[in-house]
């Protein structure tokens, strides 16, 4: 039959080619680089991470991203068995080596007899003649294929803005100020429990800090960006410094849990974390550090931070903007563009935020289109999963209770427990005592976790899994 074609090659276009390929269809990968690149992404590797490391937590119990990794793992997503595969410790998050992550994602494609990988732009619509088409083509669509799908939609794209954090080789950082240690030495997969690095402010640095990010020198705002909002999840520093002094001290530096092993009777006010970016361990990237100073600036205000003031960047932190459907009116149930459902959507384009979520939505998209092609149907997901929940944000199938009957504007989001209904009962401790304070809220996450597990079971045709033991 006529193969599926799915256009870009980053998390959510890799993911879908291999759902389809592994239901045993044909698939044209379409991906653009090396022949045209993007603002942010810097080699021509499939599914490649354009800033930070990471996958976010691995807690399948009492993290919503954590869940979604499990889930995945249960559809036999590409993208988390090669983050498997490639891990680097980072506490109790899931980060991985981004090199050798892109690369196996890649060659599995490759070597799939059912996958042809085409580097090409696709410039505008896709031809007419594909009846079954994935757009993947993620935050930084080509100019092209934006207008085109802007004239097919008649509405204006929304756009926000991101920024990019800086990365610093590890052998110039001065360990004689800065020391290894994972906040509240919490000891994640792959983890010791110190796999942070952390170069402490005193109140007169933060200060001072603080003020050299207000000052410093700023990329200019093109026109079109001007009315652009932020998006909350990933504000610049400097736009956290701007909004009150203590802002980054609650927020990327903040200094709890965590001991300066050469003053240790003396608290931080303040404390930068760096976090392993590659296999070698000779990367760290500043965690919550996206930025739009000027390059020279941000390399002459971070070299102020204790520990840093040899630092030697790989990467310097900049902005790009990010443009995204208005999904809920736009597409349908299973992803597909009602204006022409020839087109489906998948990944951060269609309003969902993050790697994980991305790859997600791709390997759905993926299994909708397969699917369809072999006249299957398939059951909607349901919205107590962590897949279900964010397509139901995306679709606008799954409306929660303080949304109910008020207009919304919709806005990309990171996978969490706001999106799932809420449990039909509040769990009770094991003697049948009412829960307070953290416990009754772990409590409830891991009721809405193995709620989520056991109607993703009953969805996928699996037997009941027998009840846990008492003690996990
Ligand atoms: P992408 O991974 O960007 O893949 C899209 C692909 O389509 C690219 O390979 C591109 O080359 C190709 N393409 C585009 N147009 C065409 C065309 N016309 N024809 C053929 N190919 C085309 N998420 C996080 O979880 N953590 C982060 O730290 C993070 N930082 C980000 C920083 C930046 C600068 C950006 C832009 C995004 C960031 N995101 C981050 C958000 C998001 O998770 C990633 O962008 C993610 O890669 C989105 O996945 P995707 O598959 O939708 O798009």
């Amino acid at each position: 039959s006529d193969p599926i074609h799915v256009v870009g090659g980053g998390l959510a276009g890799s993911e879908a080619a291999w759902q389809i390929a592994e239901a045993g269809l044909p698939v044209v990968l379409h991906e653009m680089r090396p022949l045209r690149g993007t603002e942010a992404h810097q080699t021509d590797g499939l599914a490649e991470l354009v800033c930070s490391n990471s996958f976010r937590s691995d807690d399948a119990a009492l993290n919503a991203v954590g869940l979604l990794h499990q889930e995945m793992r249960r559809l036999g997503s590409l993208i988390m068995r090669c983050g498997d595969a490639h891990q680097v410790p980072a506490g109790g998050a899931l980060a991985v080596d981004r090199e050798g992550f892109s690369r196996a994602v890649t060659a599995a494609l490759e070597a799939h007899p059912n996958v042809t990988i085409a580097r090409e732009e696709i410039d505008g619509l896709p031809p007419a003649s594909w009846d079954s088409v994935i757009v993947a083509t993620g935050p930084l669509t080509a100019p092209g294929l934006a207008e085109g799908i802007r004239g097919l939609t008649g509405a204006d794209s929304l756009a926000f803005f991101d920024a990019i954090a800086p990365i610093v080789h590890r052998d110039s950082i001065d360990m004689g100020k800065a020391w290894f240690q994972s906040r509240y030495d919490k000891a994640g997969p792959g983890g010791t429990g110190a796999d942070y690095i952390n170069c402490p402010l005193d109140r007169e640095q933060y200060a001072a800090f603080i003020s050299a990010l207000i000052e410093g020198e700023k990329t200019s705002f093109k026109e079109w960006e001007a009315s652009t909002p932020y998006f909350d999840g990933c504000l610049p520093i400097e736009v956290m410094a701007e909004r009150g002094p203590e802002t980054l001290r609650h927020g990327p530096m903040k200094p709890f849990g965590l001991t300066n092993p050469h003053n240790p009777t003396v608290k931080a006010y303040a404390i930068v974390q760096l976090r392993q970016d590659n296999a070698l361990g000779t990367l760290y990237n500043m965690v919550g550090f996206q930025t739009k100073l000027r390059h020279a600036e941000q390399v002459r205000i971070f070299r102020t931070i204790p520990g840093l003031e040899g630092a030697e960047f790989a990467r310097l932190g900049g902005l790009h903007r990010n443009t995204y459907l208005d999904s809920p009116r736009l597409l349908d149930a299973t992803l597909r563009l009602k204006a022409e459902p020839r087109l489906r959507f998948a990944g951060q384009i269609t309003g969902c935020e993050g790697y994980v979520e991305s790859a997600a939505i791709g390997l759905m998209a993926g299994r909708f289109a397969a699917a369809e092609r072999q006249g299957r149907t398939l059951e909607p997901l349901p919205v107590t999963t962590a897949l279900g929940a964010l397509i139901g944000h995306i679709t606008g199938g799954h409306v929660s209770a303080e949304d109910a009957g008020t207009p919304r504007s919709f806005q990309p989001m990171n996978v969490n427990f706001g999106l799932f209904p809420p449990l039909d009962r509040a769990p009770k401790a094991p003697d049948g005592k009412r829960l307070r304070g953290t416990e009754k809220a772990q409590a409830k996450k891991r009721a809405m976790t193995d709620r989520a597990r056991a109607d993703l079971g009953a969805w996928l045709g699996e037997e009941p899994a027998p009840l846990p033991a008492a003690a996990e």
